[in-house]
């Protein structure tokens, strides 16, 4: 449907035995730290933005005449080049690298998953051969993926192994569609047929006012020390406790919610429907701080980084639309909505009445349907619900939409 296809990244990160001696693959740690420590001096002092081509007209030969491989030269000058950077953007001194961890391409290494067994091509040419420390369970998920990169570390006299996998998501045909609507107190989600029947609704309560009260805790202590909370180190610690609170709260749900949500969907072999944070705060830009600060706004980018993740695990779709007007337009004639009640909103013109939440949604959902319709994605173009057939869970029935706490 879209020009790019999703890609889904993951590190498989194991301890590794060498078989035999390990004196070779140790000498080219140190080698490579060494080398990577060369590049970054001498590039330090630079002003000008060093492109690869130039990295590799400065660098290559003296790298590959150090023993290295073509690879391993490329690693090593984009390695520094990246280091270099990140210090400096630090506002750091030049690094001193003590720690032995090298980044290998794909070329300078042979996996085995059968065997359990990496081989690794090191400087002169030299070879060693490493058992990968694991089960087999955990590196049977792989199989299929593709491998790119990885990283070899020595820590305390042990070995470690990052392996970089990614794979392409081919998505599934979608046959309903779950429009989400994330607000302050509640995630609410529908499912749709395709032809606009509402088949399912489900709410989930945010935590946001247990973050709120670590947050104006943190406000409070802060005020209380305006000056100097970053020097007692109570004070501060008090502050990384409300802190790391926060931290926990939000990953917790937003882990549980996205697994749910995508599980969901894959039952019911859903598109995902999600509102375009960044157009949300283009589109109130004015106040934006205030509105950021309210809302949470990266509070709902960690819940939709998870429900994006754990959808393309399942090779489910998820597509983001434009939130402008979803929760004041009149999803049957367009009309704006008022309120009427406590989370009610109705439309003076044709007298539509809806729930806050799942009215929302049902305008994310036409918003996919209208920008989706027009390039045949269901093959036939599905209508927009008519106002007889619309979906009305929200007027009052047994359904979970009403079942909000108060
Ligand atoms: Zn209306």
């Amino acid at each position: 449907m879209r020009g790019e296809e999703p890609v889904v990244n993951e590190a498989l990160k194991v301890r590794a035995l060498p078989e035999g001696s390990y004196d070779k693959l140790l000498e080219f740690l140190k080698l490579y730290r060494d080398a990577v420590q060369i590049v970054v001096d001498r590039i330090w002092d630079i002003d000008e933005k060093l492109s690869w081509k130039k990295l590799h007209r400065l660098f290559y030969s003296d790298l590959v005449s150090m023993s290295f491989r073509a690879h391993h030269a490329k690693e090593i000058y984009i390695n520094a080049k990246n280091l270099m950077e990140s210090a400096k953007n630090n506002g750091g001194r030049k690094p001193v690298f003590r720690k032995l961890s090298a980044r290998v391409d794909k070329y300078d290494y042979k996996l085995d998953l059968d065997n359990m067994v990496l081989t690794l091509k090191l400087h002169n040419n030299y070879e060693v051969k490493l058992r990968l420390v694991t089960s087999k369970e955990r590196v049977e998920k792989f199989r299929g993926w593709s491998n790119y990169e990885l990283v070899v570390k020595y820590e305390d006299g042990e070995f470690w192994i990052s392996i970089y996998f990614k794979r392409i998501v081919k998505s599934l045909k979608p046959r309903t569609v779950m429009a989400i609507d994330l607000n302050f107190d509640n995630v609410t989600l529908t499912v749709f047929t395709l032809d606009g029947k509402l088949i399912r609704l489900k709410r989930f309560n945010t935590p946001h006012k247990k973050i709120l009260t670590h947050k104006i805790w943190i406000e409070k202590i802060q005020k209380k020390y305006p000056k100097s909370w970053r020097f007692i180190k109570s004070v501060r610690k008090a502050i990384e406790k409300h802190g790391e609170r926060i931290k926990n709260i939000s990953w917790d749900y937003a882990h549980k919610t996205g697994n749910t949500i995508a599980k969901l969907a894959f039952r019911h072999h859903s598109v995902i429907i999600l509102e375009d944070l960044e157009k949300l705060r283009e589109n109130n830009k004015k106040r934006d701080k205030e509105f950021n600060k309210r809302l949470g706004l990266w509070f709902y980018r960690r819940i939709q980084f998870c429900i994006e993740y754990e959808a393309m695990e399942r090779d489910l779709e998820v597509v983001k639309v434009n939130p402008k007007g979803t929760s004041s337009k009149c999803p049957r004639c367009g009309g704006r909505l008022v309120e009427y009640g406590y989370r009610v909103l109705g439309c003076k013109r044709c007298g539509f009445i809806g729930d806050r939440d799942v009215t929302a949604t049902i305008n994310i959902y036409k918003k996919y349907i209208s920008k989706y319709s027009r390039c045949g994605v269901f093959g036939v173009a599905p209508n927009a619900p008519k106002p007889d057939e619309n979906p009305s869970g929200m007027q009052g029935n047994k359904d979970e939409a009403m079942t909000t706490k108060s």
